[in-house]
């Protein structure tokens, strides 16, 4: 897949595993590193993105290994779980990063390329969906988006994070429809037509007074 759908997948994934592992779903940091994480894997290819960014490291791993290679195999898997197993990096940093990066396996895994799940092996498994590039793509990463976010427990205000994160500007320009004001109690209302009411008689009142004295011959 491309380098956006996986950063978008990556903070999907976070999304919807971040309450399992006790951490909040939508921190802007965490989110970040789950992105970080939906990039790593291709740090075997030197024209990925992450790959330009590390060049020297990127041409070696390509020489060495090829792309999809260790990367993208269960051992990088095993790899995962021994970080977070043993705490070599906080938990709050590490679970991100590695939900991430198992976010990117599982998304090469639904192009034709597959991966190669028992590297060394040659094997390579796939679950073909959507082929890397093509129009179909960002509709795959919609829908699991989607999936991430209605799975949330608890669905915040979306205009409450663009915010947040920085990718909104007008959102007050653009406010959700403000809550029906309470209806005031029926007593008060009887009150107020039975106050009126006598407001308008004693106007009525006062008028023909005023009338009947500017008639009175003086
Ligand atoms: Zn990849």
């Amino acid at each position: 897949m491309m380098a956006g759908s996986h950063i978008a997948l990556g903070m999907a994934a976070w999304m919807a595993a971040a309450p399992h592992l006790g951490q909040p779903p939508l921190a802007p940091g965490a989110m970040a590193l789950a992105a970080l994480g939906g990039l790593l894997p291709d740090i075997d290819h030197p024209k990925s993105w992450v790959g330009r960014r590390v060049r020297p490291v990127s041409d070696i791993l390509a020489a060495l290994l090829g792309h999809r290679g260790v990367t993208h195999s269960l051992l990088a898997v095993v790899g995962c779980w021994l970080l977070l197993r043993h705490q070599a990096v906080p938990v709050a940093w590490a679970a991100p990063i590695i939900i991430g990066y198992l976010s990117h396996l599982g998304a090469d895994l639904l192009t034709p390329g597959g991966l190669r799940l028992a590297w060394p092996l040659r094997g390579t498994w796939a679950l073909p969906l959507c082929r890397t590039g093509s129009a179909f793509e960002p509709l795959v990463v919609a829908l699991l988006i989607a999936a991430a976010w209605a799975s949330l427990p608890q669905r915040p205000d979306p205009r409450t994070l663009a915010e947040r994160w920085g990718l909104c500007f007008t959102c007050e320009a653009l406010p959700l429809p403000p809550p029906a004001p309470p209806r005031p109690p029926r007593r008060r209302l009887a009150a107020q037509s039975t106050d009126g009411s006598q407001a308008l008689a004693d106007a009525r009142q006062g008028g023909l007074e005023g009338r009947s004295h500017s008639t009175m011959p003086g």
